[in-house]
């Protein structure tokens, strides 16, 4: 069944595309010029007259676990070490039933921003929550959304000089024989894939050389990707300075990430060689502006990145740092923090944080038919009304999702398929998910 996205306000997609998109099988079939029609008949239209259409905004950076210690009064105000170590013995409170309606929760305000692809990075493991990753896949298969499940690990606690206590953290080998199982069971490496596993250990703080050396070795053999925090705070520069004798991303490269299947969360605190590396050897940057700004981390060098032919995405982070899950919400954040960055109101522009958003996330993630609205490329859509207040007036419809603040798409579609319709989640009792979200919330307090 062919479906014509007819005639859309605005459209962002490369050359004319003003007369809308054909979408067949899942995939985009063509785009259609302005006053065009398309090449064959179609089963059917969908008029997007007042409809700004985006390709499916992709999410490269989450823990969504964290929707449940939202604004914690242990954590609020607090920088990343200090906040961590309020927050690690309440995560290792835990349990499948709450983390379960934290991944629902997280998934489906991702997807009501406009968000079809989303990676989470989960890397606490109190016992009894050994079947995370199988919860994230169930989830992200209900909801209809694609998902790169990012199997998080730490397994170096307190008394071996890390940060995180004893109660969240794993030994290798149990990390390593869970990282097979998971990728053999739900890792398919297809660009359309649906589900993606990647290897995650949490960040240098937090995990052992020889973790990160086997996960590497894994990924090498099941083709997936490598991701882990990094360079995100001038505390961590010095704690791999003190227990390493080398800088953070000196480190990664002795344990042999450094290379195109490798993105890192953050990516502030490097210098202009340590940029240059980067960008020779396509390591991904996640780019995560709110959380960035409410810990009052630093700001990435998105300019200089891009420049080193670095790819560049956008990340909401932990919904415990930025506090909430929304990336629309999160471009907004991106286009201030770097105008304020580098000083200059034309250094980035609302064409430049789409781009990162789409695009950029997508080379992220190393899913190259995501982010483009161009025949050939999956058909994952979010689609905008300017009916709030807040857009009254505006008059370039793209940069008004970005500067008037857009937060939620009107409809999206994630592999050719409606998942929001009129601004809700296709089968899913929002109010009902908030009350057992809130419910489960409360063994955090
Ligand atoms: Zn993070």
């Amino acid at each position: 069944m062919t479906l014509w996205i007819k005639n859309p306000l605005a459209i962002h997609a490369p050359g004319d595309a003003g007369g809308g998109l054909v979408v067949a099988e899942g995939k985009i079939l063509a785009t259609v010029p302005s006053g065009g029609q398309p090449e064959a008949p179609v089963a059917a239209v969908f008029d997007a007259s007042e409809h700004v259409v985006l390709p499916g905004l992709v999410n490269t950076h989450h823990h969504f676990y964290q929707t449940l210690t939202r604004a914690h009064p242990a954590a609020i105000n607090k920088e990343l070490f200090p906040w961590l170590t309020a927050l690690y013995p309440i995560w290792e409170r835990l349990d499948p039933e709450s983390f379960r309606l934290a991944v629902r929760l997280a998934l489906t305000e991702l997807l009501l921003s406009g968000c079809t692809t989303a990676a989470d990075h989960h890397y606490v493991y109190p016992a009894g929550l050994e079947e995370a990753v199988d919860i994230e896949v169930e989830e992200a298969r209900a909801l209809g959304m694609r998902l790169t499940v990012s199997r998080g690990s730490m397994n170096l606690s307190k008394k071996d000089g890390g940060l995180p206590p004893d109660g969240v953290v794993q030994d290798e080998d149990t990390i390593l024989a869970d990282c097979e199982r998971v990728l053999q069971r739900y890792h398919d490496p297809a660009p359309s894939a649906l589900i993606q596993v990647a290897l995650s250990p949490c960040s240098p703080f937090s995990v052992t050389r020889s973790l990160m050396t086997e996960s590497a070795r894994l990924a090498e053999a099941y083709d997936c990707r490598l991701h882990t925090h990094l360079a995100e705070t001038h505390d961590e520069t010095r704690y791999c300075e003190a227990h390493y004798g080398l800088r953070p991303l000196d480190l990664l490269e002795e344990v042999g990430w450094l290379g195109p299947r490798t993105w890192l969360a953050h990516g502030i605190h490097f210098s202009a060689e340590e940029i240059r590396r980067l960008g020779a050897q396509s390591v991904g940057i996640s780019h995560c502006p709110t959380s960035n700004a409410v810990l009052a981390s630093g700001f990435c060098q998105t300019r200089e990145l891009e420049a080193a032919e670095a790819p560049l995405g956008l990340g909401v982070d932990g919904s415990a740092s930025n506090d909430s899950s929304n990336l629309m919400e999160g471009l907004r954040h991106a286009l201030m923090v770097n105008r304020l960055h580098y000083g200059s109101a034309s250094a980035v522009s609302h064409l430049d944080v789409l781009r990162w958003a789409t695009e950029g996330s997508s080379a992220c993630l190393g899913r190259t038919g995501l982010g483009r609205i161009e025949a050939g490329a999956e058909a994952d859509l979010a689609l905008y009304k300017l009916e709030e207040l807040r857009f009254s007036g505006s008059h370039d419809p793209l940069a008004a999702l970005v500067l008037c603040g857009a937060t939620r798409a009107d409809r999206v579609m994630v592999a050719g398929r409606w998942r929001v319709e009129a601004g809700r989640p296709s089968g899913l009792d929002e109010a009902e998910l908030m009350r057992l979200h809130r419910a489960a919330a409360r063994r955090f307090a």
